[in-house]
């Protein structure tokens, strides 16, 4: 079996210690966030649908103010140190939200070194409202978490996920780490996976399974 591992991590609510994209639609778009969020979480509207409502009944001129929210955000414990520990494995870590990629880089202030990449959905506000498009679209999903997998062919998966953007990946992935609403969906399905609380917990269980130089020395 291949050993190259590839590592997706979500970033609101995983990152981010709270759920930061439902707190900005919620605060943007209060009536069609209390209306539509409930039916993308018990799954009868899908994320596409939904996520696309929200964002495009928000004026353009609140832009600034949506970047100034988000770089406020508290980021969870350790996720620096593990970037830091993962980058001697040289393990390509990706980060992929259901979100705007535009608001993970104000939130870390930019694209932290370990990380490789960062995707999500694009906003533009020259018109109006706000007009979102992402390069990951599928039939239900704005941002198809699933489509990275194809672009590593050969490759073993790790996710790293909270909620139900992430559904579909953690199903395709070898390793799943879950916390939040990710972790009943996956309980429901009978999925394994490791519990976290913050990226401390996740280090030390990549560290004994797929980051050991002196294994591979030997
Ligand atoms: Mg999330």
């Amino acid at each position: 079996m291949s050993d190259k591992w590839v590592i997706l991590c979500d970033f609101d609510g995983t990152i981010t210690f709270d759920e930061t994209f439902v707190a900005i639609l919620t605060r943007f778009a209060p009536v069609l966030a209390s209306e539509l969020i409930p039916q993308m979480y018990d799954l009868t509207l899908t994320l596409k649908e939904g996520v696309r409502r929200i964002m495009e009944s928000i004026e353009s001129v609140h832009y600034p103010e949506m970047l100034e929210m988000i770089s406020a955000a508290p980021i969870r414990k350790g996720f620096f140190e593990m970037l830091g520990g993962l980058a001697a494995c040289h393990i390509p870590f990706l980060i992929v939200t259901g979100g705007v990629s535009e608001f993970v880089r104000a939130a870390l202030k930019g694209v932290p070194e370990g990380v490789s990449s960062i995707y999500g959905m694009t906003v533009d506000h020259s018109g109006p409202f706000l007009k979102i498009s992402s390069n990951l679209e599928s039939e239900s999903e704005l941002v198809a978490k699933v489509r990275l997998l194809d672009q590593f062919p050969g490759s073993r998966f790790i996710c790293i996920g909270d909620s139900v953007t992430d559904l579909q990946l953690a199903l395709r992935c070898d390793i799943v780490f879950s916390r939040g609403r990710l972790s009943s969906y996956l309980e429901d399905r009978k999925i394994d996976f490791f519990p976290f609380e913050n990226f401390f917990d996740i280090a030390r269980i990549l560290d004994r399974i797929i980051c050991q130089p002196s294994l591979e020395i030997s």
